[in-house]
Order: C-alpha cells, then sequence, then structure tokens
C-alpha cells in the first residue's frame, strides 16, 4: 500500500536524523534549540536611532546630538544603497557605528504572484545588502510583505522564502552581511508576526546570512511574553526596535522594557536597540531622558539565580 511505503521511508529518515547520521541542514536544525536551553554571558546595551526623531537640519548636525547624548550607532533608511560613500563618512566623523539598514519590503516584490517582480526584488536586495556589508552595518531589515502587497497566502510565502534565501543568503556572507527579517503586528502584516515564528524560517533556510529582529512596538501585540520571544529568537537575534505601546519614545507610556532585556541578557545579545519612534514633547529633553529610563531597565532586568 502507498500509505504504508511512505510511512516507512519517513520513519527511516527520521530514524537517520535522530542518530546523527545525515549531516547539514537537518542536523542543524535539530540542534538549534539546545543551544538556546542555557543563557550565554557578555549581554550589551548598545543604542541606536533612526534618523526621523533626531532633531537637527543635516545629516552632520544629527549625528552630531546623537553622539553627544550617548549613542552607539544610527540606524540607515533605505536609500543607503546609493549613498554608501555620504553615509560612512558622516557617521565616522560623528564617530557612530552603523546599525542595520531600514529596507522594507519593496512593495512586496520578492513574494508577488510575478516571476519578474520577484526577480527585480531578489536584485535589490542583494544590492541593499552589498551597501549594508559596506557600512559594516549588522545587516539590511527585510518584510516579506506588508498585508494586500501580494495575493500569495501565507502558506505560499513561506515556501517561496525557503526557495529564494538560501542564495539570498549565500549573497549576504559574501557581502558580510544578513537579511534581518521584521515581524510586524497584525494590523500591518498578516504574515511573520512572532519572532519565534521568524526564527523557524532561519532554522529552516540555515543560513548564517538570513537573521531575524524584533520591535517592541509590534511584540506588544503580538507576543505572550517578550522574555521568550528574544529566547528564540536568540541564535538568529541581530536586532532591535525600540518603541512605546503608543510608538513614541520609551518610557513615555507603560510599556515596560525589563522582560525583553532579560531575554535580551538571557541570548548574550552583542548587537544594537535602535529607535524607531516619534516623540510626545521637547525631543532636546525628552531623548536623553528616554536613554536614561532605558539604562536603568537593562539594570532592573536581572536573570533569576
Ligand atoms: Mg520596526
Amino acid at each position: 500500500m502507498m500509505q504504508r511505503r511512505e510511512f516507512f521511508r519517513w520513519t527511516g529518515t527520521a530514524a537517520l536524523m535522530g542518530a546523527g547520521i545525515s549531516g547539514g541542514a537537518a542536523a542543524r536544525a535539530l540542534a538549534a534549540p539546545g543551544e538556546i536551553s542555557q543563557p550565554k554571558p557578555g549581554a550589551k546595551l548598545q543604542l541606536s536611532s533612526q534618523l526621523g526623531v533626531i532633531p537637527g537640519k543635516s545629516l552632520e548636525e544629527k549625528l552630531a546630538k546623537m553622539k553627544a547624548w550617548g549613542f552607539d550607532a544610527v540606524e540607515l533608511p533605505g536609500d543607503a544603497p546609493g549613498k554608501v560613500e555620504q553615509y560612512r563618512k558622516a557617521a565616522a566623523d560623528a564617530g557612530l557605528k552603523i546599525s542595520a539598514v531600514c529596507w522594507g519590503s519593496a512593495g512586496g516584490a520578492l513574494v508577488s504572484d510575478d516571476a519578474e517582480r520577484r526577480k527585480e526584488g531578489i536584485r535589490m536586495l542583494k544590492e541593499a545588502l552589498s551597501a549594508a556589508g559596506e557600512l559594516q552595518s549588522t545587516g539590511v531589515i527585510y518584510v516579506p510583505a506588508f498585508n494586500g502587497q501580494t495575493p500569495l497566502t501565507n502558506q505560499e510565502i513561506r515556501k517561496v522564502l525557503l526557495d529564494i534565501m538560501p542564495e539570498i543568503g549565500e549573497h549576504a556572507v559574501n557581502a558580510k552581511s544578513r537579511v534581518l527579517f521584521e515581524p510586524l503586528n497584525r494590523g500591518e502584516a498578516y504574515f511573520l508576526r512572532q519572532v519565534a515564528d521568524a526564527a523557524a524560517i532561519c532554522r529552516d533556510v540555515n543560513s548564517p546570512g538570513v537573521c531575524v529582529m524584533g520591535d517592541f512596538y509590534h511584540m506588544y501585540i503580538e507576543e505572550p511574553s517578550d522574555f521568550a520571544a528574544f529566547v528564540a529568537g536568540g541564535p538568529w537575534l541581530h536586532h532591535v526596535h525600540l518603541a512605546s505601546r503608543r510608538r513614541v519614545l520609551p518610557g513615555q507610556d507603560e510599556r515596560s522594557f525589563i522582560d525583553g532585556f532579560r531575554g535580551l541578557k538571557w541570548v548574550g545579545y552583542q548587537d544594537y536597540c535602535s529607535f524607531e519612534c516619534g516623540c510626545d514633547g521637547d525631543r532636546e529633553v525628552e531623548i536623553p531622558k528616554s536613554l536614561a529610563f532605558l539604562r536603568d531597565q537593562w539594570e532592573k532586568a536581572d536573570l533569576p539565580g
């Protein structure tokens, strides 16, 4: 019987994987949960911001202000591929690193139902990865599709990503960069809402050039636990967006960052936490207050034991 034969084929493969005989993707995928069951030492809070919320008339003025306020890095917008030298020089002159390049979805091109649009999307993402590598940033923030950008179902989008991401990941590794999947809340994207779901895609793609980030604003809506979200994302987590519940500065409403920071400490987080938010009130006063609030939340985020 066909069903019976398929059953035996499946159990045979499972037995090989369990015995550690098959190498490569399957063996690595099975190993991942073990990597995150123990805390890793050495986590650091390194602060960054997108340019929009920073006051100043020019790029240079904004960066100088950020340095004076104690930021470690700046997060660049999606126009970075055409302005690599300008951004590289401005950040270096200000004494700031570049955290990530916030690129987006290219209108959902990579998961379009049109093969030509997919090809063009892949070309554009590769170009952004090359720029992000030249800028020594941690990676390119990528959203597969905002709501309404593709007629494909969630199941179909995931399959397309597993098809196209190995090659994009290889390009990213060669460019010394990585794709950073950004999960969003359901109001913006039904596909990819939780950090663990993005991490499971990374586990299946199995490329060091394909990783995840978490955004405290979206996480407040979608995650039952900030700690659990970051722990699940741990081996693949390379960027974090900071915003309060109302998407203003951290500290400007009741949103706590302690549980999430505990998760970052658990996974030994080495990358940046970056403002992606608005501001209530005078930015000159409120931004330094928010930085102090975040450093205090980090101190309060003790790991048990
Ligand atoms: Mg975000």
